[in-house]
């Protein structure tokens, strides 16, 4: 049987002609930067997340520093983020000139550990960037109440985290604004690189809108220092049509998700949490195994193909062990790196597939395991 990590080719072909229509239109109108087709995205990605703007831009990590650039962090101030996370975010912080505080990963959650934030809070605070990651919010509601005691403002790198919601508010309506990622295999995907700052503040967004394209809002007047991050026209319609499916392959990813539940059930594995009052979108399908390595090798030569989300913290990857990081010890977070799993997650993932992989983890547990248990004594 044959089992993709994801399968992108899947859902194009489930979608085609639309998409080659919209696609074909950009070319026909030749408007290959912004243009209409992303004006029309940014504001059905706007409605969709329950803010007022949305700025399409190039790319998920362009869409943090943008964010971080017009709330005006910059060198002396400090950035509270997760140690549990995919190195764009740590490196936009440092882009933007900030200084990232990095705060160990809840056991159950794998998240930013809450009640590990308030200690960690100096005079030079100014943003709280949690991250919500493999499709799981973090708990906006504890972390705005810590933001507003201290004064704070929340960042939402919601790259992961598309269509999730914690008690019927999306991902990124959360905080004063919220970056995503549209890289071709997250919940809602480009044909390329784009990203992504929902936001109902409307003079943030302005801001963002004139930093995306060399701080200038008429050509050639440059009121501020900028970037060029501004989004193709060809992602603007790739998107726009893919919006409209992002719903029903998120309660597909839900569905196999509950599948795997089933199947791996009695097993000694630790599955992703389930929490009241989160609907989560499983951008991943993350397992936890002591005996990961191994697991891991039986799959593969079973044809069965995982990934490791992610095998090497943020604070032990070379750049940033030599940027002063390595002093942090972040125990949780070197643990996870150990025992965390991906399995095949996409939402043509079909039943069949689903069984197999399980069959396949179930004989690992029966057989090989019981071997080891065996020599180990
Ligand atoms: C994908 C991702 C990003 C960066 O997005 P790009 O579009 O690849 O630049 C940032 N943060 C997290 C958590 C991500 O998963």
């Amino acid at each position: 049987m044959e089992i993709n990590f994801v399968d992108l080719r899947a859902q194009y072909l489930s979608i085609k002609e639309d998409i080659d229509r919209a696609i074909a239109e950009v070319f026909t109108n030749s408007a290959y930067i912004l243009g209409p087709s992303v004006k029309r995205f940014e504001e059905a990605f706007a409605e969709y997340c329950a803010c007022r703007e949305a700025v399409a831009v190039n790319s998920g990590t362009s869409a943090l520093l943008l964010a971080l650039k017009a709330l005006g962090i910059g060198p002396g101030d400090e950035v509270i983020t997760a140690a549990n996370t995919f190195i764009a975010t740590v490196a936009a912080i440092i882009e933007a000139g900030a200084t990232p505080v990095l705060i160990d990963a809840d056991p159950v959650t794998r998240l930013i550990d809450i009640n590990r934030i308030e200690a960690a809070v100096t005079e030079k605070t100014r943003v709280i960037m949690p991250v919500h990651l493999y499709g799981l919010m973090a708990d906006m509601d504890q972390i705005n109440a810590i933001a507003e005691r201290h004064d704070l403002l929340v960042l939402e790198d919601s790259a992961q985290a598309h269509g999730a919601r914690l008690k019927d508010r999306p991902a990124g309506s959360y905080g004063i604004a919220g970056a995503f990622s549209f890289y071709p295999a997250k919940n809602l995907g480009a044909f390329g690189e784009a990203g992504a700052i929902v936001t109902s503040d409307h003079a943030l967004a302005r801001k963002i809108r004139r930093l995306r394209d060399h701080g200038s809002e008429r050509k050639y007047f440059h009121d501020l220092f900028g970037y060029n991050a501004r989004m193709d026209g060809i992602q603007g319609a790739v998107l726009g049509v893919k919006l409209r499916h992002l719903d029903a392959w998120n309660r597909r990813r839900n569905r196999i998700a509950a599948k795997y539940r089933e199947e791996l059930s009695g097993l000694p594995v630790t599955l992703p949490p389930e929490l009241k009052h989160f609907y989560q979108v499983y951008h991943l399908f993350v397992i936890e195994s002591d005996m990961r390595n191994e697991l891991q090798q039986f799959l593969s030569r079973n044809g069965i193909p995982t990934l490791i989300h992610y095998p090497i913290p943020v604070h032990q990857q070379k750049a940033y062990t030599e940027a002063g990081m390595a002093r942090n010890s972040f125990p949780v977070t070197e643990k996870l790196a150990q025992t965390i799993l991906s399995l095949p997650m996409y939402p043509e993932l079909r039943s069949d597939q689903i069984k197999y992989i399980s069959g396949k983890i179930r004989e690992f547990f029966g057989e090989e395991y019981q071997d080891t248990l065996v020599t180990e004594n």
